[in-house]
């Protein structure tokens, strides 16, 4: 059950609503797929639930090691709440392995590992097709202001390692992802938040031993099977089964 209020936003894959309190905000998780740009659109049953559960597990995790989110909790099979923050106008992609857009700008070959983590930053406007920027865009247009730009490479950076040491322990291989910041205000004091979701509609995930991609490329790609992949990565990370009322639930090892 949730105590939504007037509805705020629809997006590609969620519908933003009033929360219960003031500053506060529901996210509800929709079925639809879209990919390049809208141009691409399906419903994919199911999908919805398992990205609010997976992206509930992200946040409370990444919470847990001391970095600041929107989300609240868990309000139910489709929904949560998360603090209401003004969202910095960034995608702040992470690559650890070349794929997807990179290797078509810079000709590598997808699976090629890259020689570190690399930050790429996407200025979020659908018109234009969210282009690729520089930092010098970033501060010189004032989308975020060269302390929130400092805080959102630590954060990430920290995101980077926690997240790819989770799916490390569950056999599975964090390519890359997109998280998205947000500005908290309290009062006068305003802070950097990590917020939006964090799902394999957000990331690329390849299985350690066999390369298979449990992620949204499934759809991008016409493999087939989207649920089923998200619905390993759940099963992986010990989500399944749990109502959210018994004892956290904890990833399963994988034995190499
Ligand atoms: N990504 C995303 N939303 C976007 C663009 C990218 O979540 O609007 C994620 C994507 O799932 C992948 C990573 O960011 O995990 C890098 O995406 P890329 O730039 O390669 O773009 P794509 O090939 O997905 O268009």
């Amino acid at each position: 059950m949730s105590r939504k209020g007037k509805r705020l936003y629809e997006g590609k894959a969620k519908i933003l609503y009033e929360g219960p309190e003031a500053g506060t905000l529901v996210v509800h998780f929709k079925d639809d797929a879209t990919a390049f740009n809208g141009e691409k659109f399906d419903v994919i049953e199911g999908k919805g639930v398992l990205n609010n559960r997976i992206s509930e597990y992200f946040f409370t995790r990444l919470g847990e090691m001391g970095i600041p989110t929107s989300f609240l909790k868990r309000l139910n099979m489709r929904e949560q709440l998360h603090r209401k923050v003004e969202i910095i106008p960034l995608e702040v992609i992470v690559r650890n392995v070349a794929a997807g857009s990179i290797c078509k700008r810079l000709g590598l070959k997808e699976g090629e590992p890259l020689p570190r983590a690399i930050i790429e930053y996407c200025y979020k406007n659908d018109e234009l097709g969210d282009p690729l920027v520089a930092e010098e865009h970033v501060t010189a247009f004032g989308w975020a202001t060269p302390q929130e730009l400092d805080d959102i490479v630590q954060y990430t950076v920290r995101v980077n390692d926690i997240m790819s040491g989770i799916f490390a322990g569950i056999g599975i291989r964090l390519v890359d992802f997109k998280i998205e910041f947000g500005r908290e205000y309290a009062g006068d004091m305003v802070r950097t938040v990590l917020a939006d979701e964090i799902s394999p509609d957000s990331c690329r995930l390849w299985d350690f031993k066999t390369n298979e991609k449990l992620d949204k490329d499934r759809f991008r790609r016409d493999l087939g099977g989207l649920v089923d992949a998200y619905t390993e990565v759940a099963r992986r990370l010990g989500l399944l089964n749990d109502n959210g009322g018994g004892p956290r639930p904890r990833p399963k090892l994988v034995k190499g």
